[in-house]
């Protein structure tokens, strides 16, 4: 199986990179922000209590997101791979991750980090904020806080593939079709 992480700050391109990628790979793509989002439209306990959070640009709790990724495994079974997207974001999620996929004698092939700094992924939200209709991409204080949490929760999630030797890190600023190439490279040593 090739089970990929897309991992980088909010902003950095994964959901883009991912539909590309599920489509030349025959992936399952699994986000858990579109996970959540669906949530919230069907207005599900779930949904109403993450929409709290996630308007503040604050992490839902590590054990909501990691069962919903336990029940998607489960529902796709037959899937030739996974491409993981806005998951892992803490330590704790990664080693969820790590043993649910054991417990289904798979792993993860590796994490591609995509790099931007940070004032391109202002730039980028409040752009993306303009037609994706998302609250939290409106606000620049959200977005901060978004950000923020990432290098206090999520950036950590980068060391715990480093020491498994599973990390590649690539340039997130370019053409799409830049990226992916470079992305393509890495995927297609697996
Ligand atoms: P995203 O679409 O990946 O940017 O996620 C949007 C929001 O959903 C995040 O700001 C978090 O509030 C929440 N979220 C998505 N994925 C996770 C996750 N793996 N762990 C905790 N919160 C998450």
């Amino acid at each position: 199986m090739l089970n990929l992480v897309l991992f980088g700050p909010p902003g950095a391109g994964k959901g883009t990179q991912s539909q590309k990628l599920i489509e030349k790979y025959q992936l399952v793509h699994l986000s858990t922000g579109d996970i959540l989002r669906n949530e919230i439209a069907n207005g599900t306990q779930l949904g109403i209590e993450a929409k709290k959070l996630m308007d503040q640009g604050l992490l839902v709790p590590d054990e909501v997101v990691i069962g919903m990724i336990s029940n998607k495994l489960d529902a796709n079974r037959d899937a030739r791979g996974f491409i993981f997207d806005g998951f892992p974001r803490t330590v704790a999620q990664a080693e969820a991750l790590d043993a649910l996929l054991l417990s289904k004698d798979t792993s993860i092939s590796v994490m591609i980090a995509l790099n931007v700094d940070d004032q391109e992924l202002e730039k980028r939200l409040l752009l993306r904020g303009k037609d994706s209709g998302r609250p939290d991409d409106a606000n620049p204080e959200i977005i901060r806080k978004r950000i923020e949490e990432y290098n206090s929760k999520t950036a950590p999630v980068a060391n715990f593939y480093k020491s498994q030797a599973k990390f590649v890190s690539i340039n997130g600023i370019g053409s799409i079709d830049e990226i992916f190439t470079e992305i393509t490279k890495v995927a297609d040593t697996f």
